[in-house]
């Protein structure tokens, strides 16, 4: 964590409960990539829309999307997924990797296929960003100094007033 450039936090929108790991990331200077899911949501609050990279689906698009979701139909018009797809069958190293396939061409129960153009989008973006290194040291120093809110004496001071009810 204290090592990292960006925290990948990729979860289909409205399927991560929380989260930590992203503000312990975070607080050491790492640039969220991630979905408006979970404490992602908080942290795109807590430190505004130019130093958070979001991607994919929000909650309401998902739940939009989610009943008519036919992955095959991405599968074969996305030429990108297809070869990406097709290549965890032909094999990679000898190794096949058909179950992973096929869930992802009949199921996706997490959307990759649905989220994966808008992915690639912000890979690239983060790298546009990181090679202009004032501006990416800007977006890391704006991660650290704006995690105070995620400080655990906040947290519980938040339920002792808000839920406990408790006098100090
Ligand atoms: C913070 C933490 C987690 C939670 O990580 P998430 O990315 O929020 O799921 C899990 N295990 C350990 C050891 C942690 O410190």
């Amino acid at each position: 964590m204290p090592a990292a450039n960006i925290s990948e936090q990729i979860s289909l929108a409205g399927t991560e409960a929380s989260g930590t790991g992203n503000m312990k990331l975070m607080i050491n200077g790492a640039v969220t990539l991630g979905t408006m899911d979970g404490a992602n949501v908080e942290i795109h609050d807590a430190v505004g829309s130019d130093n958070i990279i979001i991607f994919g689906m929000n909650v309401d698009e998902v739940n939009a999307a989610k009943p008519s979701y036919q992955p095959i139909n991405i599968y074969n018009s996305n030429p990108v997924i297809k070869a990406a797809i097709d290549r965890m069958q032909f094999g990679i190293n000898g190794e096949v990797f058909n179950e992973i396939a096929d869930s992802l061409k009949t199921q996706d129960t997490y959307m990759a296929l649905a989220d994966f153009d808008s992915y690639k989008n912000a890979q690239k973006y983060a790298s546009e960003c990181y090679r202009d290194q004032h501006k990416w040291n800007r977006m890391s120093l704006m991660n650290t100094a704006n995690a105070g809110i995620f400080s655990a004496d906040r947290s519980v001071e938040d339920y002792a007033r808000d839920i406990w009810h408790l006098t100090k």
